[in-house]
């Protein structure tokens, strides 16, 4: 059974070391009140990071988006030891025979009145098949986002670029996607930038350039992108974030989903159009990426 752990909160008051403040809960069994921000208003933030052959990959720079978001919501300062301490915890007590699965942080604004956040972290397996995805590639559709590319300076409080738990809008494009024979999507802001999936970073290949739209497009900093971003430095590419019109994408030598548990997935269409797949780099990046000790 995968270990579940909540994390809770460090007081002022009463000081408990991280390691005391974690506690191993039956995730089978029901561990959240009914009345917990997070499930009755989707208030809160989370995170999910790979796990490979028992390494938990890039646990900073989750840690780090962690904490942005949280400030972001305005949530208390999050103690990361303790949950740096809950990461290594369930991976060790993980007992099941895969070589990659995935652990997924959540922190809520907590029990309505309470003033106190609830946390917990726990290691599972995704159901989608990332092998097969980074074999085949997916077919993705643009999406209109309906925000302009600048939002997160214009409204900040919209929140664009936290990674919050309100993603019942990411999980309905991917039923439009659906209805429209496609498998993942990506977001386009109103002023014709492109921006993100809803669970996944795009990368995209023109020559020798490497492109990720910027994140100061209110979209999130992927821990993916970046490693694979060290992979194409060190491959002689050279990455950037830039601003990417739609128009960009129309003769992009290859393009790429990335994610903590896709790593690299080729894009093969685009709103019905072919995309080139570049196999060898495809498979050596994701070879570097599944081979990070962290
Ligand atoms: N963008 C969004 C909206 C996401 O939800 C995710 C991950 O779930 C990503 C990008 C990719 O981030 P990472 O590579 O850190 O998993």
């Amino acid at each position: 059974m995968p270990a579940c752990i909540i994390v809770s909160p460090a007081e002022a008051s009463a000081p408990v070391p991280a390691a005391d403040r974690l506690h191993v809960v039956d995730p089978a069994l029901p561990q959240v009140s009914v009345t917990d921000l997070g499930v009755t208003r989707g208030d809160g933030i989370f995170e999910v990071l790979g796990v490979v052959d028992g390494h938990p990959q890039a646990v900073d720079a989750h840690l780090r988006r962690l904490a942005v978001s949280a400030a972001m919501l305005d949530l208390p300062p999050l103690d990361l030891d303790a949950f740096r301490a809950a990461i290594h915890q369930v991976v060790a007590a993980y007992e099941e025979p895969h070589r990659e699965y995935s652990v997924k942080i959540i922190v809520t604004r907590g029990v309505e009145g309470s003033g106190v956040a609830t946390a917990w972290v726990l290691a599972f397996k995704s159901t989608d098949d990332y092998a097969a995805e980074r074999q085949t590639g997916v077919s993705v559709v643009l999406l209109e986002r309906g925000y302009p590319h600048d939002i997160a300076s214009r409204a900040p409080w919209l929140l664009a670029g936290a990674k919050t738990l309100s993603y019942a809008v990411n999980k309905a494009v991917l039923r439009e996607a659906a209805r429209r024979g496609a498998q993942d999507v990506l977001f386009t802001s109103s002023d014709g930038y492109v921006l993100e999936g809803p669970s996944a970073s795009l990368i995209v290949k023109h020559g020798t350039h490497i492109w990720t739209p910027s994140t100061s497009q209110g979209i999130l900093r992927g821990t993916t992108q970046a490693a694979a971003f060290e992979y194409f430095a060190s491959a002689g590419f050279a990455p950037s974030e830039v601003l990417l019109r739609i128009d960009q994408l129309w003769d992009a030598d290859a393009m790429w989903l990335t994610s903590s548990g896709r790593m690299l997935v080729p894009v093969r269409e685009l709103d019905g159009r072919p995309v080139p797949i570049d196999r060898a780099l495809t498979d050596a990046g994701n070879a570097a990426l599944l081979a990070r000790a962290e």
